[in-house]
């Protein structure tokens, strides 16, 4: 085990050792932390990870101290706390536990202090004006229940311990914080739910398992593509003539550069503790899909986390570039994370997995409503947790899923739910008996668990045992959408426990009020629940029809986040504060117009730096060429053809210049916008709208400038990579 840390894991494999010699070994587990640290401060760190409580302070330098001890021997010199600003990437900055004591004697040092908490300056990360006007410091605190890791980088190895991050004055500037809150509220609630029927039950927790999407290039040809580079995806490029008609990349063989790669990256994940599971082709040329075993939500946001940082970094050992934007390439499909959701009990139960027995089956139906009902009456701040600039690109923008939100069940499903909502009858009836004694477990897997009867289509599907939330982004943190899931679940469960308990109140038994809610909650989520082709119009019409929202754009959808139901909801449940909430809108919106905002200079830059210079210069080739003919004394018709390629190319250089001014105005315009929605709403109506002019005339001067002038790689370079 300890040699395995130790080594470097050569290029390509897991050195020939089997993954679990690998899995786990940088990880200060339960088993680690037995081995190294007292009783007592063990007794200590595990109690406070199963009740969610506070460490106690005063064992803080016990286990500090063993946390050392374990890192140094697998030679770790730096320790960092390891957190998630609303940046969109890791943080961390690194401190030695080498130190200098007033006597002049150095030392290694690492104690509770700086285990538990740290003020990292962290004044330039997103803040919302929270920081601003309070207190100008930050702080990170660890997150006992996610598991302290060495990352290897380089010639060292750093110990990182997963940490909150929040302003003095308590507000959260992180992902981590509010997830946390999110996952303690959704465990309450659903243990209450869980007591109607198994008094056992004492910890709800949500799991998620995360697939996730992703393109690799040649990092050679990236570094030449300016928009690779800045913005994560080509802002030109002509799709090449054989794209993903064929679809033959899906079930191909991955190339083997390509899959040492994934060796190499898979076998930093196992070390600390991803459980990676598949690996494969997606549809598009260039494209690949990774998924874990599903884990506890908070670990597996962590563990996506770092598989997103360390995907990158071990690209670079391998001159490959890794590109996790939503839709790096126009015309070829974009990439998504979806995120599989369920709810397990302490006891060991899937709340998800439909039921053997008429109690487990009432048990399963409950969470099941609920969560649909959840979705339902939350459809907009659903579409806003996944809303990002990038992410704009797959949703409703023809591509899946669209920015509607519906719910597929499976054609068996629906039949139950539209039996209880037709045939539940005021007195307990045979009949109502009759849909508990329906054994769903037994059907569910035959229809559901097989692939063939999947949706894939919706952006929220039921899938046998978990809900898939497709939409969400292939960049996002998975922490955004998991926050509001598992709090608009967690409030729908806790009304749905006091119109139950009403009931009960009232006189009717248990079983019967809970059917009679669900009964309800069936009704008044009916529309939501969509079975057909999500990418049709007919949907998009249908939709309309039915009352739901399709918000577009980032801009539009974020607005969710701040209406008075949103606010009462993370109020009341404690998630955010308005004053977060309304940071955070701003942090969101801030985002969406710097990314726009970045994309626009990039796209002014390539395009009167590298593109027209390239097609003036063919421009004049022609002009050479047709003025040479004339020299000689041809006739106009011998020179026709270079003529009106000459056309042709000065009217998409004048084209390409008009818009670049124009959309240079247009952004001096919205720069000028002080309020942030008003701000995020031009750049997104006004400057944006420009990039596809640009791009259609850059892309025409692609295919008619000559080749060796071209200055950018092309995509039939960048994605038939080998
Ligand atoms: P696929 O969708 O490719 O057929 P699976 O249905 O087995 O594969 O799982 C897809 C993803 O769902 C995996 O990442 C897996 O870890 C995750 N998953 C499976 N069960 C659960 C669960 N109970 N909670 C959360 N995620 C789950
Ligand atoms: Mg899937």
């Amino acid at each position: 085990m300890k040699e395995v840390a130790n080594q470097k894991v050569k290029i390509g494999h897991y050195n020939g050792k089997k993954i679990t010699h690998l899995f786990a070994c940088n990880v200060f587990n339960a088993k680690a932390a037995r081995e190294w640290l007292s009783d007592e401060a063990y007794k200590s760190l595990m109690h406070s990870i199963k009740s969610g409580n506070k460490l106690e302070r005063r064992m803080a330098d016990g286990i500090a101290a063993g946390l050392k001890a374990w890192a140094e021997e697998k030679g770790a010199t730096h320790y960092t706390h390891w957190f998630q600003p609303l940046t969109g990437t890791t943080a961390e900055k690194h401190d030695s536990f080498f130190t200098i004591k007033g006597d002049g004697t150095a030392i290694e040092e690492f104690d509770g202090n700086a285990l538990i908490q740290q003020e990292p300056d962290a004044s330039s990360f997103p803040n919302g004006g929270i920081r601003a006007t309070f207190e100008a410091r930050g702080y990170t605190a660890w997150d006992p229940s996610s598991p302290a890791f060495i990352v290897e980088t380089g010639y060292g190895k750093t110990l990182c311990i997963p940490t909150i991050f929040i302003a003095y004055s308590g507000e959260s500037l992180d992902h981590k914080a509010p997830l946390l809150k999110s996952l303690a509220e959704l465990n309450t609630a659903a243990v209450d739910v869980c007591h109607y029927f198994d008094k056992n039950v004492s910890k709800v927790t949500a799991t998620l398992g995360w697939e996730q999407e992703y393109f690799i290039v040649d990092e050679n040809l990236a570094d030449a593509r300016p928009d690779l580079m800045m913005c994560g995806r080509t802002l030109v490029g002509h799709s090449p003539a054989k794209g993903q008609q064929l679809e033959d990349h899906y079930f191909g063989a991955i190339p083997e550069r390509l899959f040492e790669y994934m060796q190499d990256f898979e076998a930093e994940a196992y070390k600390v503790g991803i459980p990676l599971r598949t690996r494969h082709n997606e549809v598009a040329p260039g494209q690949f899909e990774c998924a874990p075993i599903f884990e506890e939500c908070n670990i597996a946001v962590d563990h996506n986390s770092l598989l997103m940082d360390t995907m990158h970094r071990v690209a670079k050992r391998h001159k490959l570039k890794v590109l996790l934007h939503e839709k790096p390439f126009a015309g070829v499909n974009g990439s998504g994370k979806h995120n599989n959701w369920s709810l397990s009990t302490d006891t060991g139960v899937n709340l998800l997995a439909p039921g053997k027995t008429p109690r487990t089956n009432l048990m399963f139906l409950t969470f099941f409503v609920n969560t649909i009902k959840a979705v339902h009456d939350y459809a907009d701040l659903l579409r806003a947790a996944i809303a990002s600039a990038s992410n704009d690109h797959r949703l409703g923008a023809n591509e899946a899923p669209p920015a509607i939100m519906s719910v597929y069940l499976g054609s068996y499903l629906t039949k139950v739910l539209d039996e209880i909502e037709e045939r539940v009858t005021e007195k307990f009836s045979e009949q109502d008996e009759a849909i508990l004694k329906l054994d769903i477990h037994k059907q569910i897997p035959e229809l559901l668990l097989d692939n063939t009867d999947r949706n894939r289509t919706s952006p929220f599907a039921f899938t046998g045992n978990k809900f898939e939330f497709r939409a969400v982004g292939s960049s996002a943190n998975c922490a955004g959408p998991m926050v509001v899931l598992n709090t608009i679940v967690t409030a729908t469960l806790k009304k749905f426990k006091q119109e139950v308990d009403g009931l009960i109140r009232k006189g009717e038994k248990k079983e019967i009020a809970i059917l009679h809610v669900l009964q309800s909650y069936i009704r008044d989520s009916k529309v939501i629940r969509f079975e057909g082709d999500n990418y049709s119009d007919e949907w998009a019409e249908e939709a309309a029809q039915r009352g739901l929202s399709n918000f577009k754009t980032t801009p539009e959808a974020l607005g969710a986040f701040v209406t008075e139901s949103s606010k009462e909801l993370f109020i009341q449940n404690g998630i955010y504060s308005e004053r977060e909430l309304e940071a955070r809108y701003e942090i969101m919106l801030e985002e969406y117009v710097k990314k726009v905002q970045i994309e626009a200079r990039i796209l002014g830059f390539l395009a009167t730096s590298h593109i027209l210079p390239a097609s003036i210069a063919y421009q004049n080739e022609l002009i050479t060429n047709v003025t040479g003919l004339k020299s000689l004394g041809l006739a106009e018709d011998s020179y026709r053809s270079q003529l009106n390629i000459l056309k042709v190319t000065s009217n998409h250089i004048q084209e390409i210049n008009d818009n670049v001014e124009a959309m240079i105005a247009a952004r001096k315009v919205a720069n000028k916008e002080e309020n942030m929605h008003q701000r995020a709403d031009e750049y997104c109506h006004q400057v944006k709208p420009y990039f596809d002019k640009i791009r259609y005339h850059a892309d025409k001067l692609e295919l008619i400038v000559d080749d060796k002038l071209w200055p950018l790689p092309k995509y039939r370079e960048l994605l038939y990579i080998r």
